[in-house]
């Protein structure tokens, strides 16, 4: 008969995916079981806590999706037995499957840094899931009042999108500049070295000078507990107080991908990088920021190239041949004022075993202005292609 992909999570990963597999042969029975009517995208969020750009913006629907001939099934996946392939979903009905593809992105431990839990998630927003989280930092940044920190977390990696907290530093510096100019953005940092680093210090020098200082881990600015109900951070070496605190917890792959015994005792899922075939679960792939992809920064770009790889590696299986080696490329963007963005570009290949970068370029540190403002309209165009592509 025909054959069944289920995908389980609607994201980058596996919204390309789901679509990738309908493109490839027509004949595949796609279903993607996604919970939320409604996605909605990290990439351009941290515009949205400085009102630069608002939520509807970031989201999407699935009706592309489901005309392109994909069962879009607005559920959650509660449960999957391996051995006979079936998804148990949150309403009870079960689903059978030949191939299950996972990309449930991440899920924060709760249970990593202490005094930080879910509760704790409503003070001190970590605004790493996009939505609510989002809101909830927007509306405390707006409304603190003018001479206070702002408090970035920064866990150690693996984490999704390493250079993400900085740019919403920068954005948030760049509100505070012309609102609340006495106020400043303090990161503390359980990294030493970070992404384009040099790029982000030269912009903070010549965009917000004094108001972002960093702490990092060496200087002792990993954070080893939080209090909620005083605002305070604990680090290694100190105690702050946070007028408004962005705690980023450590990380971990979408709770699904544990249930179905992808993960491993790092929270994360091993994979064979050609097929993104489960290293510890048959008949199971996965992609996006839940599988452990090397050198492959955990991004929208990387995992929507993973879905399409993963993709055409499924169908060449089901049809008997062995999957071409992929060549994932991927570009991550980071505007840090209105107009002023840079970017770093990588190109990824499988190399003993595991995803190794065979080209990459990041932007100069020197370049002009233009440069910069021409790489925030390339940013611009990387979302809308990207979420297009996915969505639309
Ligand atoms: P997601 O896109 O998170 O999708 C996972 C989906 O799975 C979700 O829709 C979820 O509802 C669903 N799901 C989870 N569990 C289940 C279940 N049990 N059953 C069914 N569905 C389930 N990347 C870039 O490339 N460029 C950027 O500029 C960029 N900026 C970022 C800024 C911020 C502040 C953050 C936090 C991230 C940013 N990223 C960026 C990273 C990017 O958002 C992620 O890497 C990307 O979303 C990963 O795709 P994914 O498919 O793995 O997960």
């Amino acid at each position: 008969g025909t054959a069944r992909v289920a995908v389980i999570g609607g994201g980058f990963g596996g919204a390309s995916c789901a679509r990738a597999l309908r493109q490839l042969d027509a004949k595949l029975q796609v279903s993607l079981i996604e919970p939320n009517q409604t996605f909605t995208a990290c990439p351009f969020s941290n515009e949205v806590i400085v009102g630069m750009r608002e939520m509807p913006a970031q989201q999407f629907t699935y009706h592309k999706i489901a005309a392109a001939g994909v069962t879009v099934i607005p559920q959650a996946a509660a449960e999957i037995d391996p051995q006979a392939r079936t998804i148990v979903l949150a309403d009870g009905n079960s689903l059978a499957y030949d191939g299950l593809v996972l990309s449930p992105g991440i899920d924060l431990r709760f249970d990593a840094l202490p005094g930080y839990d879910e509760a704790a998630s409503i003070k001190m927003p970590h605004a790493w899931k996009a939505g609510e989280q989002t809101m909830l930092l927007r509306k405390q940044i707006e409304g603190m009042e003018d001479g206070g920190t702002v408090v970035i977390a920064v866990p150690a990696a693996p984490l999704r999108c390493p250079p993400a907290p900085y740019e919403r530093a920068c954005l948030i510096a760049h509100y505070l500049k012309t609102r609340k100019p006495r106020s400043k953005v303090l990161i503390l940092d359980a990294k030493d070295g970070f992404s384009q680093q040099k790029l982000f210090e030269a912009a903070w020098k010549e965009l917000y000078p004094g108001m972002i200082e960093r702490i990092s881990l060496s200087q002792g600015g990993r954070v080893t507990s939080v209090d909620p109900a005083t605002s305070t951070i604990i680090t290694d070496f100190g105690n702050y107080t946070a007028q408004v605190a962005s705690v980023i917890p450590p990380q971990k792959a979408g709770r699904i991908a544990e249930i179905a015994g992808a993960a491993d005792n790092t929270g994360w899922c091993p994979i064979d990088p050609v097929s993104f075939a489960s290293k510890l679960v048959p008949n199971i792939h996965v992609i996006g920021d839940a599988c452990i992809a090397g050198q492959i920064p955990k991004a929208a770009s990387a995992a929507s190239a993973q879905g399409k790889a993963c993709a055409a590696a499924i169908v060449a299986m089901m049809s008997g041949r062995t999957p071409q080696t992929p060549r994932l490329s991927g570009a991550c963007y980071n505007t840090v004022a209105p107009g002023y963005a840079f970017s770093l570009s990588g190109v990824y290949q499988p190399k003993e075993g595991q995803f190794a970068e065979v080209e990459g370029a990041t932007s100069r540190v020197d370049a002009p202005r233009e440069v910069r403002q021409r790489e925030a309209d390339g940013a611009e165009k990387w979302f809308k292609a990207i979420t297009e592509e996915t969505f639309g």
